[in-house]
């Protein structure tokens, strides 16, 4: 199969590959060509998963392709923006059907459920890597940044947190559970669930937001250094996750929902005067903490206490 027969047989004839509203030119020219609405600014962002990096060597193709898309899918999230379209450059060390079926399912399902089209892309031979290129439209000067937090507004969470990287173990077939606890755990890493409606929902209210990729220590410190302020969680205020808690325990799952990355959950600061009607549209949404003037990252206890992980990893989140 040539490299022309592959980009067709699985990309161009994909039902994502259909175009879409701002998609003026698709797959099969020199450019594809967009045309965002009128007083929309564009939002792009990209991401590399690279093998035995990103993702294990032994992987359900179909689940690689859901989970490519999905991480890129989360930044337009995190910006507010509107869906369009998605670029992909895919390195293959050989073109195998059934990887390529595998794949090019996924991707399509989770584009389809995005609404991202297909616009163009790459095919290189190498050690497989996928590079997904998301774009979006945001009406020009609403797109949700890391930059606009400040003190007295709440901390906010959109979802659950930790689940992704409490099945790392699964994942890597280091440990073993019912299916009542390893399901929802595998479906949060494998098939993240880009939150592109409350994304948007959140322009105009959302005062700073990021997606949760490093864990919610970590991308607080981005929102704390970006907006000059202090982000205080509150440990006893972390959304609850029954399987996270049944696999690893209570105090584990505590240290995975602060520090854990893949979620591809929003965090955001939000004044609270926003907070009755969101909550009331968007019931996962939990508030895990407040801004205050200052600068870095700290946790407290249901007492006060300052309980900030301060060992190894977690030394990066103090400022
Ligand atoms: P060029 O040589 O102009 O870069 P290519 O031969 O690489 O073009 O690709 C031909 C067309 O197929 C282009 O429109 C390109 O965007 C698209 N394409 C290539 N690889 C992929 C892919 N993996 N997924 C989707 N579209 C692809
Ligand atoms: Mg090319």
């Amino acid at each position: 199969m040539g490299e022309f027969e592959l980009i067709r047989r699985y990309f161009a004839s994909a039902a994502c590959a259909a175009g879409g509203e701002a998609v003026a030119l698709g797959i099969g020219d020199d450019c594809a060509l967009l045309a965002p609405k009128a007083g929309e600014q564009l939002a792009i962002s990209t991401d590399t998963l690279v093998v035995g990096v990103h993702f294990p060597t032994v992987c359900d193709p179909f689940l690689l392709g859901q989970r490519a898309l999905a991480v890129s899918a989360s930044d337009l999230a995190a910006m507010g923006a509107s869906p369009i379209g998605f670029t992909l450059a895919l390195t293959l060390p050989e073109a195998d059907p059934a990887w390529l079926e595998g794949f090019a399912r996924g991707l399509n399902q989770k584009a389809q459920e995005c609404a991202l089209a297909l616009i163009g892309g790459d095919t290189t031979r190498g050690p497989l890597a996928m590079t997904v290129t998301v774009f979006g439209g945001v009406p020009a000067g609403q797109a949700l940044t890391r930059a606009g937090a400040r003190p007295g507004d709440l901390l906010c969470v959109g979802g659950p947190l930790g689940e992704a990287g409490g099945a790392l173990p699964l994942v890597l077939g280091e440990m073993t559970a019912e299916p009542s606890v390893a399901e929802p755990l595998l479906a949060r890493y494998w098939s993240p669930q880009p939150q592109l409606d409350f994304g948007q929902a959140l322009r105009g209210k959302a005062s700073a937001a990021l997606d949760i990729s490093d864990g919610l220590l970590a991308d607080c410190g981005h929102i704390a250094r970006a907006s000059g302020v202090a982000l205080i969680v509150e440990a006893d205020k972390l959304p609850e996750s029954p399987a996270l808690e049944a696999l690893l325990g209570a105090e584990r799952a505590q240290q995975l929902k602060l520090g854990a990355g893949d979620d591809y959950v929003l965090a955001f600061t939000l004044p609270a005067e926003h907070l009755p009607a969101l909550s009331a549209n968007w019931p996962a949404l939990r508030v895990v903490g407040r801004v205050e003037a200052g600068s870095g990252v700290r946790v407290l206890d249901g007492a006060g206490a300052d309980i900030t992980p301060r060992q190894g990893g977690y030394l990066h989140f103090m400022e």
